[in-house]
């Protein structure tokens, strides 16, 4: 089976060590105290952590670099100086983290919070006030603060399809797969890529993302292994939901519908117990009154309550609308396999 991946590439380099101070103790009536350099902070580390409600790594996809700060210096009087704080990259569960230089697999993301550590930050230096000794009563100097780690890391995360398209060749799908992760969400500049020709993401919001594949269309007789329909229909039966789609100006919709569910009974009967919808596609081929007749023999003809809509991957014409709906019947599924 086909499986797609979710990809990025990042440079970390975590936070230098702080120096330490030379320094010394000021106290009355004494020309030059003690050493009381302090400690350089520790610099700040690069994690990964998982965070269950992510679902891609798309909000990833344009960070090519990522530092974390440096400790600081040490201070007077033995004071250590502030450790640069932690960067923590949030991921989808299922991201593997690999060294993109040697290959080595760092660590893979399976639990909510679960963290890896990708790049150390450096030790910070010694302050004088250490490096006294019997025979060394003022030590002139002190440690540098230590380089943090560099690391290349390559994250992957295998996508499952959360909604697979069965659809007659030429119904619309991959133009529907398009339009549909084509959408720039409004906030920042989140630049948007289907992954591959034939799955995408689609964004609603940060926490709302779903993936779509576009299956290339069912063959008749799929079921018998013909062509490419069975391994296709593999792919299928992962996903959560089923979205059909038939041209609206087809001369039997129902009919058509009708032929697709057979053949996904005849492959794997269980597909039929998964949430579906009937996308009605090219509806701008249609005016007014023709929908409302084809929606009048719907009524009639279509032998389950399968809930339909038309859209236009032209016009966009109830995109969003699909967009949502589907959304909130992939969340339903998935909280059903949860409980
Ligand atoms: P697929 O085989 O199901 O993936 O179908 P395609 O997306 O390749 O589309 C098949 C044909 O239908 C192409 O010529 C598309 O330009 C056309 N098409 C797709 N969506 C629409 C639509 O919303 N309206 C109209 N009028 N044509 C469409
Ligand atoms: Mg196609």
């Amino acid at each position: 089976m086909e499986s797609f991946v979710d990809y990025v590439k990042i440079y970390c380099r975590a936070g230098k060590g702080g120096d330490g101070l030379v320094s010394w103790r000021r106290e009355k009536y004494v020309d030059k105290g003690g050493p009381a350099g302090g400690d350089g902070g520790k610099g700040g580390s690069i994690y990964v952590v998982g965070d269950k409600q992510l679902n891609t790594l798309l909000h990833l996809k344009y960070t090519k670099f990522v530092k974390a700060p440096t400790g600081e210096r040490g201070g007077k009087m033995c004071k250590a100086g502030k450790s640069g704080e932690d960067v923590f990259l949030k991921v989808p569960l299922g991201t593997v983290i690999k060294d993109a230089d040697t290959g080595e697999i760092i660590g893979e993301i399976l639990q909510d919070k679960q963290k890896i550590l990708i790049a150390k930050g450096g030790r910070g230096g010694r302050g004088n006030w250490h490096f006294k000794n019997s025979v060394r009563q003022a030590p002139n100097f002190a440690e540098k603060g230590k380089p943090g780690e560099e690391r290349t890391v390559i994250m992957e995360l295998k996508l499952l399809a959360d909604v697979g398209l069965v659809g007659f060749p030429n119904a619309g799908k991959s133009t529907l797969i398009s339009v549909l992760s084509a959408a720039k969400p409004k906030i920042g500049n989140y630049p948007f890529t289907t992954i591959t020709p034939n799955l995408g993401t689609v964004f609603i919001s940060e926490y709302e993302t779903f993936v779509i594949a576009d299956i290339p269309g069912i063959i008749k007789n799929a079921h018998k292994g013909k062509g490419l329909g069975l391994r296709f229909l593999r792919h299928i039966e992962r996903n959560a939901v089923l979205l059909f789609v038939i041209p609206a100006d087809s001369d039997d919709i129902a009919n058509e519908y009708q032929t697709l569910l057979n053949e996904l009974k005849q492959y794997n009967p269980e597909l039929l117990n998964k949430p579906r919808m009937l996308a009605l596609s090219k509806s701008d081929l249609l005016d007014e009154e023709l929908k409302q007749e084809v929606e009048k023999e719907l009524q009639q003809t279509l032998k389950d309550n399968i809930e339909y809509i038309f859209i236009s991957s032209f016009t966009k014409e109830n995109i969003n609308t699909l967009k949502r709906k589907l959304y909130n019947l992939v969340r339903e599924q998935k909280q059903n396999e949860l409980s």
